[in-house]
């Protein structure tokens, strides 16, 4: 099968590699239908891990089931599935708490837990940006969809269940966002974005979002949230005056340890220090962007695997609260998949390429450049 495959730093190629097969009773075989590029790709694509050249990449999968293991009894055949990024088993202690982003049993590495597909670190899975899949502990893993997933229009929305608009919702949980809410969200990449669409959901009565591109800013004005552009203006004196010199009630972190000034250097503690500064005293900021890869490129910085310069006492002094981590994509992904359904959301709108799997490799060194409009490239394997 085809398949795209991670060759070293800031190349991909899509190779034939050999297909999927029934390893395990509990295993399900998906031919990819839709898959995605994500930000969390970029840290493997550009050589910040240490991913295994070889490695098929992709982790936002959906398609349709064509085998089941003998051990599995729900899905069938012919079902149509969004796969949660997360690998997991369903009962471990972890799973059985819905904290499926922390399985107790699907990563090998007894020093880590938690496991996804084409992913360094996560397990020995391979990812999705490929014309088939194999998904273990199938039953648990597959969120069986709708009919109308069939239409390739409605897979531009289901898809974004595998990660992002879980995601987004998820800082918005950590962040505690009820109605009412002012929320200061960092970053409009495609999290950002379903950050601001799940606050607007959940009825945030202001909801600010800071980036460098405008192009994602405008985006973000779309669904109505209010744009900041850090390039041009004080992140925090707008913040202060957009809420009457409290701060806001809430904050999202979208951004991870890529976070960078308007110059471009890269300074990984800046997003969350300055929700310290934005966010109200006793407010809340829910962290997904990631900060976990090293730093290979500048091994004498304060960062590495994941440490930044916190600033502890004002976050002290301000009596917030953080939460942070992975996101339990299963937990949410019902819910999430009924607003779909019954047209109360289109996280589609982040879509900005639609391209087929063999140009992975263009669609990759644009998106890796947040270059105007490449907000979010997803792929076909049967275009
Ligand atoms: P992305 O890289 O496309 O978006 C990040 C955005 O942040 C960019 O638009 C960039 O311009 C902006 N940015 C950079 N520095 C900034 C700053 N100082 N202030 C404000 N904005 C700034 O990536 P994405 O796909 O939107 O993902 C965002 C983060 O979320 C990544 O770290 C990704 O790995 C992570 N992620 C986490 C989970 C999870 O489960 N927790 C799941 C998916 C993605
Ligand atoms: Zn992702």
């Amino acid at each position: 099968m085809k398949a795209v495959v991670y060759e070293g730093p800031r190349t991909v190629a899509v190779k034939d590699v050999p297909d999927p097969r029934i390893e395990h009773p509990q295993d399900v075989l998906v031919r990819i239908t839709t898959t995605n590029i994500c930000g969390s790709d970029l840290h493997m694509y550009d050589g910040r891990t240490d991913m295994e050249t070889g490695r098929i990449l992709g982790h936002e999968n959906l398609g349709e089931v064509v085998e089941a293991g003998k051990g599995v009894d729900k899905v069938r055949a012919g079902d149509m599935v969004c796969l949660p990024f997360n690998i997991s088993c369903g009962y471990c202690a972890n799973c059985e708490h819905g904290l499926t982003a922390f399985c107790l049993r699907t990563n090998p590495d007894p020093n880590m837990v938690g496991a996804a597909y084409g992913f360094a670190g996560m397990g020995p899975y391979e990812g999705g940006q490929a014309e088939m899949l194999r998904v273990p502990f199938g039953d648990f893993n597959c969120l069986v969809l709708p009919e109308n997933a069939r239409d390739r229009d409605r897979q531009r929305d289901y898809v974004m269940l595998a990660d992002i608009f879980p995601t987004g919702w998820h800082a918005t949980q950590l962040a505690c966002v009820q109605p009412g809410d002012s929320v200061v969200i960092y970053g409009a990449g495609p999290v950002g974005q379903m950050a601001a669409l799940s606050a607007t959901i959940k009825n945030a009565s202001k909801i600010m979002v800071v980036d460098y591109h405008q192009d994602r800013l405008e985006l973000a004005a779309k669904i109505g949230a209010i744009p900041i552009d850090a390039s041009k203006e004080s992140v925090a004196d707008r913040v202060m005056e957009e809420t009457n010199g409290v701060g806001a009630d809430r904050g999202c972190e979208c951004v991870g340890y890529q976070a960078h000034d308007a110059s471009g250097q890269e300074h990984p503690e800046m997003t969350v220090n300055s929700l310290v500064q934005t966010v109200k005293f006793a407010g809340t900021i829910g962290v997904v962007g990631v900060f976990v890869p090293k730093d290979p490129g500048s091994p004498d910085r304060l960062y590495k695997e994941g440490k930044v310069a916190f600033d502890h006492g004002g976050f002290w002094t301000k009596g917030q609260t953080m939460a942070t981590g992975q996101c339990n994509v299963k937990d949410y992904n019902r819910a999430l998949l009924n607003l779909i359904v019954e047209d109360k959301a289109r996280p589609s709108y982040v879509v900005s390429h639609e391209l087929p799997l063999n140009r992975a490799p263009e669609g990759y060194e644009h998106f890796d450049k947040r270059e105007r409009g490449w907000t979010k490239v997803i792929m076909h394997p049967d275009l």
